[in-house]
């Protein structure tokens, strides 16, 4: 590992540990609606307050740009992490300065304080040195449980690690085994399931998985736009047709470095988006001109499972069709359940993350089956994309 973890902590009693975590939690009024995200944190927190730490969590919230927006505020994200801690988590209504440095004072060995959004500072986001500097005076150590912050080189993500001694949480460390695991080091045959809506937003993504992967399956809208560059008439589906060159050099590119590319054989075809719209199942070249493909076919989902059965490691981005609206959520069901159900039997390893690949999974029931399921959304893209994320290069010694 190139990064210290929580296993190279000795005696942290009495010192200041400043945790990053990431509490940017959806919220209804004062209420927190899903807890996800506090959860993950709570094993780095209880662990360093077990060992007589004073833990001081570092996080943003919203967008505030540099100022002090009333509904941006953490204050009522410290009950709710309080109450999952089953600890009492007080609050200081500034990172940094004075309100930061008295509540600081005040807290005992064990104790957890919360400090106000981060992202308040106009620091933050410039990752400005005098900034982290301050961050810094508040603490003896440095903790980053923030994977889905690690994308951007932020003060309280980047600043901050190059300052005081520098260690992954628990969730980080966790988040950076399974990566390694699906793409670092993994065992062969690769293979990566990429869907979603559409290609321009997954050009990067797609580059790198080619050179990496020994299988691509490509569904979802996104795939439309590679039958059409194949010569494919998609009626009147999602279609970049303008990015079919980009297609043809992702093909060619894949070939160059012995990837194989699945493309759908059948297609779910309907007239409207809709629940429940009247469908039928064609042949690539039978989609009726008015018709849209809103999922893979019955043959297509075989061929998927084949695939899923040949490999030995996973890691999947983006719905195989659209999957919000039932039937067409039938390939990816059928998809993440067999992935789910090779996993559990021990036959691969599966990572999953991005966007809606979550609600995906969950929809399926397939999620607790997965041997990782990432909730980080662009950090997670930005590493599929094969790109150095920020907060991580600076924990590496
Ligand atoms: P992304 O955020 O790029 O992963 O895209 C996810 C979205 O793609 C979901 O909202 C799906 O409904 C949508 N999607 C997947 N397949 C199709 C399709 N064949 N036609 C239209 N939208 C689709």
């Amino acid at each position: 590992m190139a990064f210290k973890t929580l296993d190279d902590l000795t005696d942290i009693a009495g010192k200041r540990t400043l945790v990053r975590v990431d509490l940017n939690v959806p919220m209804d009024g004062d209420k927190v609606t899903d807890t996800t995200r506090i959860e993950r944190v709570l094993p780095t927190i209880r662990e360093l307050s077990d060992k007589g730490a004073k833990v001081i969590l570092l996080a943003h919230f919203g967008r505030p740009k540099g100022e002090r927006v009333a509904s941006m505020s953490l204050a009522p994200v410290a009950p709710a992490v309080s109450s999952l801690l089953g600890k009492n988590v007080s609050f200081a209504d500034d990172c940094i300065g004075d309100a930061a440095a008295a509540a600081i004072g005040a807290l005992s060995n064990g104790d957890v304080l919360l400090l106000e959004n981060t992202r308040y500072h106009k620091g933050e986001e410039k990752n400005d040195p005098e900034f982290a500097k301050a961050l810094a005076a508040n603490g003896d150590i440095y903790i980053n449980d923030a994977f889905s912050a690690a994308h951007r080189a932020h003060g309280s993500t980047e600043g901050l690690a190059r300052l005081l001694p520098a260690y992954a949480g628990r969730t980080m460390q966790a988040e950076l085994e399974a990566l390694g695991s699906a793409l670092g080091k993994p065992v062969r045959p690769v293979l990566a399931v990429v869907g979603g809506a559409k290609v321009s937003s997954k050009i990067d993504l797609l580059e790198n998985l080619v050179s990496r992967v020994d299988m691509l399956v490509i569904g979802g809208g996104m795939a439309n736009t590679f039958l059409a560059a194949k010569g494919v008439d998609v009626g009147k589906s999602l279609c970049e047709h303008d990015l079919a060159g980009t297609a043809n050099k992702i093909m060619a590119a894949a070939e160059t470095a012995n990837c194989e590319i699945v493309l759908p054989v059948d297609a779910v075809v309907a007239t409207e988006f809709k629940a429940g719209a009247q469908n039928e199942t064609v042949a690539l070249d039978a989609i009726p001109s008015d018709g849209m493909i809103l999922d893979v076919g019955a043959a297509s989902i075989e061929t998927v499972k084949s695939k899923i059965d040949t490999a030995r490691t996973l890691v999947w981005n983006g719905p195989l069709g659209a999957f919000e609206i039932a039937p067409f959520d039938k390939a990816t069901v059928a998809a993440a359940k067999h992935a789910a159900d090779n996993t559990k039997a021990g036959k691969l390893n599966s990572v999953a993350g991005g966007g809606d690949t979550v609600a995906a999974l969950n929809h399926a029931g397939a999620a607790d089956s997965f041997s990782y399921v990432s909730t980080a959304g662009g950090a997670f893209l930005e590493w599929l994309e094969g790109k150095e994320l920020p907060g991580v290069k600076a924990l590496e010694n």
